[in-house]
């Protein structure tokens, strides 16, 4: 459900314009799930409307709950039975955040993440993204402690700017005052580096969160972990970015997996040190070190030692940083392992409740 759908639906049944209101309050503060419970609306209309339409594009499959209940993990059926996942996460008590997928699948094939070998299956529409938010804020996990959603992370199966139309379109609706209400700084958008669309994305969204993955500052390192970098590399890159820094005087975030011995050393740090200082608002930069999560490629976790060293390197060279915490694990809702075909066999049953 968006707005979109609404203006449909009183097209389509020819409705005076006061059922807008109505609709938006039905579904996105009083979060029904229903045609039905939405008693301003005369009953015949509601009982044609909960026979015909859906409220939900994505309905729920299997729910997963980490042990600590901080982390939840909703595997999600469309309309063409794919599947795609979205996570819950509750890092601090007054944060809840969702992390959602752009696609189904995807294409661009990073050799350590699991929706990488997937590859692309197809894109979603605007109403698919923003309905796994929906769906989280009518979940019984969200509206029975009546909290709401207040971080949105395009981070799940999928390369964002490979889906620009519809995940632009989806940035607007989830910032529109009548419906989600989110506010742009909220929000944050993952790309693995599509170079035209960081330049679009900083014309039209100058106050939302960018996550740049980067990985690595070596061409050919970043080529082998990254295909993507081949038409994209590090200087076409680095333009990108400085564009970006100059149009939105926003920090950005860059997302570095550490690969035990692959791009964990020192010499590497110092490559990275390179790059963010060949940035000209450099200052602006976060850097964001994450474990890897184990998926069935053949990379290992960095040691913690070599993870600290890494960071202090980083950290005793003037640039911003931070080892992101990894939530989630026991669902394998965290990073790159959104794609496992099947979490029960992959985590251990202990860990798991299955609620739906
Ligand atoms: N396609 C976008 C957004 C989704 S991935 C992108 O790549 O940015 C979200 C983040 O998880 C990215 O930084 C991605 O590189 C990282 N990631 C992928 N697989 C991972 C894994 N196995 N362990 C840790 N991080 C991983
Ligand atoms: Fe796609 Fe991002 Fe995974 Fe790369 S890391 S394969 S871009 S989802």
């Amino acid at each position: 459900m968006n707005s979109e759908k609404i203006k449909y639906l009183v097209a389509k049944y020819n409705l005076p314009k006061f059922r807008i209101n109505q609709f938006n309050d039905a579904f996105f503060k009083q979060r029904l799930t229903s045609f039905d419970e939405i008693k301003t609306l005369p009953k015949a209309l509601r009982t044609t409307l909960e026979t015909d339409e859906q409220v939900l594009s994505v309905s729920p499959y299997k729910l997963f709950s980490s042990k600590s209940k901080k982390a939840f993990k909703a595997l999600l059926k469309l309309h063409d039975d794919a599947l795609i996942e979205t996570v819950l996460l509750n890092p601090k008590p007054d944060l809840w955040s969702c992390c959602i997928s752009s696609q189904v699948g995807c294409g661009l094939g990073c050799t350590f993440c699991a929706t990488g070998s997937m590859g692309l299956m197809r894109n979603l529409t605007e109403e698919e993204i923003t309905d796994q938010v929906l769906y989280w804020q009518m979940s019984d996990v969200l509206k029975s402690l009546g909290i709401k959603l207040n971080n949105i992370v395009y981070m799940g199966m999928g390369e964002p700017f490979c889906n620009k139309k519809a995940v632009f379109a989806s940035l607007n609706e989830l910032m529109n005052p009548s419906t989600f209400n989110i506010g742009a700084r909220h929000i944050s958008v993952s790309t693995a580096g599509i170079v035209p669309v960081i330049k679009d994305f900083a014309d039209t969204f100058p106050q939302t969160n960018l996550a740049l993955s980067l990985h690595a500052s070596d061409d050919a390192l970043r080529q082998e972990l990254m295909p993507i970098n081949k038409p994209y590399p590090l200087e076409k890159l680095k333009n990108a970015l400085d564009y970006y820094l100059d149009k939105t005087n926003r920090k950005i975030f860059f997302e570095y997996t550490l690969l035990g011995n692959r791009n964990d050393s020192i010499p590497t740090a110092e490559q990275l040190v390179s790059f963010v200082k060949s940035i000209k608002k450099n200052h602006l930069v976060h850097i964001n070190l994450i474990l890897y999560n184990k998926t069935d490629k053949d990379y290992m976790e960095s040691q913690k030692t070599t993870a600290t060293q890494f960071k202090n390197h980083l950290i005793n060279n003037g640039i911003s940083t931070t080892i992101r915490k990894n939530l989630g694990r026991d669902i394998n809702g965290a990073c790159g392992q959104l794609a496992l075909k099947n979490p029960i066999k992959n985590a251990s049953v202990d860990n798991l409740q299955l609620s739906i």
